[in-house]
């Protein structure tokens, strides 16, 4: 168990009228942001998705974000998944969603791994999560292929790749991005979905901007290269709280956000 774990009930149901609203206005604030980045790089409006980046928030609190109409959410920890998915399976069950699967779907909302995953935790997350964000290696992603088949299902997968080259990060190099992304492309029990990165930690938007710019080239590069399996790789998951926006004119598809929905974390 993470220690922080032990500072909130996580499966926790029950949040204030005042805690609702503030989590509402949230995410209104944030999809006018998207709708606003659209319009001005000159995007279709409803392009990118918003994915509730839920690490450290209750049941309570994540039910708050799909109220207010949010279709996609995204852990970052397969303790926290486990400790929240019966609780939000239940919720959403309530309200005639089914967790799990593609959002375009109608009455679906997706649930994404979006931190790092061992492959002993793999078991713990495939019944619950549709996608892993966060495959940076063909080792993992042989591993996750071969229980997804064992349990008849066929797992979405985004390849990572460490755009900015900072050491803290996972991800795989950009220059091995490509081959892994034929070698995952072509596996049984995986469907490569897209790409994802995080934008580099830095102030300079020519560097953010840089970074996203060559994750949107890897992905039409890979689309476009006719190798087996590699027709669904459409998504580009880029943007955060603090990055957002370049992501948008980028071409990012999914936009991962946290802070500027829930507020700032009490922990992590
Ligand atoms: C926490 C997290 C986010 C959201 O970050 P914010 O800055 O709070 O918006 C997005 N992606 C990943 C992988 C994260 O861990």
């Amino acid at each position: 168990m993470v220690a922080y774990m032990d500072h909130k009930d996580l499966a926790n149901q029950s949040i204030s009228q005042e805690r609702a609203v503030q989590i509402q206005d949230g995410i209104n604030r944030v999809m006018e942001r998207i709708a606003r980045s659209e319009q001005r790089s000159g995007r279709q409006e409803g392009s990118v998705t918003l994915l509730a980046a839920t690490k450290t928030r209750d049941v309570g609190e994540i039910m708050a974000a799909i109220d207010a109409g949010v279709r996609l959410i995204g852990e970052n920890r397969p303790q926290e998944v486990t400790a929240k998915a019966d609780g939000l399976i239940e919720a959403c069950r309530e309200r005639g969603l089914r967790l799990g699967g593609d959002p375009a779907e109608s009455r679906v909302a997706g649930f994404h791994l979006i931190g790092q995953l061992q492959s002993n935790k793999i078991n713990k997350v495939l019944p619950y999560v549709d996608t892993v964000e966060s495959v940076d290696g063909l080792d993992l992603a042989r591993k996750l292929a071969s229980r997804a088949l064992a349990r008849g299902l066929v797992e979405g997968i985004l390849l990572e790749v460490n755009e900015s080259g900072e050491e803290a990060k996972s991800g795989c190099g950009p220059d091995r991005a490509l081959d892994l992304a034929y070698e995952l492309a072509d596996m049984e029990g995986i469907r490569l979905d897209g790409l994802m990165t995080i934008g580099a930690h830095v102030d300079d938007e020519t560097v953010i901007r840089r970074g996203f710019s060559h994750l949107r080239g890897l992905r039409d590069t890979i689309r476009s290269s006719g190798e087996s399996g590699t027709g669904s790789c459409t998504q580009l998951s880029m943007g955060m709280t603090g990055d957002m926006d370049y992501a948008v004119a980028e071409g990012s598809t999914i936009v991962r956000v946290g802070t500027a929905i829930f507020g700032p974390r009490a922990f992590i």
